[in-house]
């Protein structure tokens, strides 16, 4: 049951560092299982493992264990690349030294990660074997680096690592951040536009949708699920407006039209924007639309891989939309999956899907690659939004 928890509502956390200090043996200590295979020889793990984990009184995390970072084999540099891949979406790192102290590559990691602002602890492993030096200690101290002794193979200080791990999760995260609920009071009806399409999953509602549904109930306010074309009637059965209509963006048009100006209205996807990073630097991405011009180079980006239907909203839909709204030749550029391009200099604006399935760590990770290079970010709700005349009135409930 508990490996249920969706990976965006965990938190994750990295045990990172060099070659043979112990970090399976590690990570197998802090999840009490042999999830990860310890040998003593180098690069013994390539791609990262993750085991969800509940690491009380925190709640769901995963624990991922790392290809060593000094890795010199032919393909250390992927095992290398794939362990940034992490710790973009890392909260926590457990930087783990072993009995030949801090390295000039753990150096390099400390820098890395005081840049990222990733927190972080360095755990001195392998203490069964040799003490962690005086040097190493005061590098620590003089860095304001949480420390800890710990010997994965005798179990020692595993469970202090676990307290310090859980005093480094920032505050923000500890409070679970809401979606919805800190504009809505308590029993106000909120009504959810559901369109059930071909792309709908069969048998459920997807991950958005559900985690809006959960929080309304949480905050004991009233929600009433219909698709279009029942908001009329919903509308109609009512005896007093609802205080938000919260629509799926491919039907946002539809409702704008059925519903008076008076009833707020927004989409799952505006949420979203909100919940997982900087709603504004998505907001001015989507004010970009207005200056492309011919032969300007888009990138969709999709967080996960999935068999393009024929109406697919990333290759299909957003690109027509687009077409229409600026009326000019775009070109389109896509991907998918775990690997965000370097090459976002090459764009004129990137448009990201929800990130469901991302924490938002990774997300602003992403914003921040396009922040820094000055190419303008946005999301498919929001787009969708623009090109209907709608991204004011949906912004409308936050500002
Ligand atoms: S592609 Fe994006 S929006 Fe769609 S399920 Fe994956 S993370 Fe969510």
């Amino acid at each position: 049951m508990l490996d249920n928890t969706p990976r965006s509502l965990r938190i994750n956390i990295a045990i990172i560092g060099c070659c043979n200090v112990g970090k399976s043996s590690l990570f197998n200590a802090l999840t009490k299982q042999n999830v990860a295979i310890v040998s003593s020889k180098s690069g013994t793990t390539t791609d990262a493992v993750a085991k969800p984990y509940e690491l009380l009184p925190l709640g769901p995390v995963t624990f991922f264990d790392t290809a060593g970072l000094d890795d010199s084999e032919e393909i250390g540099n992927l095992r290398i690349n794939a362990t940034y891949k992490i710790l973009f979406k890392t909260d926590v790192a457990v930087l783990v030294v072993g009995k030949n102290g801090i390295t000039q590559k753990d150096k390099e990691v400390v820098d890395y990660l005081n840049k990222t602002n990733t927190p972080f602890v360095i755990a001195f492993n392998q203490t069964d074997l040799i003490k962690p030096n005086i040097g190493d200690i005061d590098f620590c101290r003089s860095h304001n680096i949480p420390f800890v002794e710990v010997s994965a193979i005798n179990d020692v200080n595993i469970n202090l690592l676990k307290e310090i791990i859980i005093n480094s999760v920032p505050e923000e995260l500890k409070k679970n951040p809401l979606i919805v609920a800190d504009l809505l009071k308590k029993n106000d009806t909120v009504i959810l536009v559901v369109p059930i399409d071909l792309s709908a999953p069969k048998g459920r509602l997807i991950l958005p949708q559900v985690q809006v549904l959960r929080e309304l109930l949480d905050a004991n306010v009233n929600a009433v699920v219909v698709k279009e074309n029942n908001l009329l009637s919903m509308l109609d059965n009512l005896k007093q407006h609802p205080a938000l209509v919260i629509t799926d963006s491919q039907v946002v048009n539809q409702v704008a039209n059925i519903l008076p100006p008076t009833i707020k209205m927004t989409t799952f996807s505006t949420l979203f924007a909100r919940y997982k990073a900087d709603i504004n630097v998505l907001i001015k991405g989507a004010e970009k639309i207005d200056n492309l011009c011919s032969g300007d180079k888009i990138l969709i980006a999709e967080a996960c891989s999935h068999h393009a239907l024929a109406d697919d909203i990333a290759k299909v839909k957003i690109p027509r939309w687009l077409q229409n709204y600026c009326h000019c030749d775009l070109v389109f550029d896509f991907c998918s999956g775990s690997d965000f391009p370097q090459n976002l200099e090459d764009y004129n604006l990137v448009i990201h899907c929800g990130a469901c399935m991302l924490n938002s760590v990774e997300m602003t990770h992403r914003l921040k690659e396009c922040v820094c290079r000055g190419i303008p970010i946005t999301n498919y709700g929001l787009v969708i939004s623009k090109t209907q005349n709608l991204l004011q009135r949906i912004c409308e409930p936050f500002i």
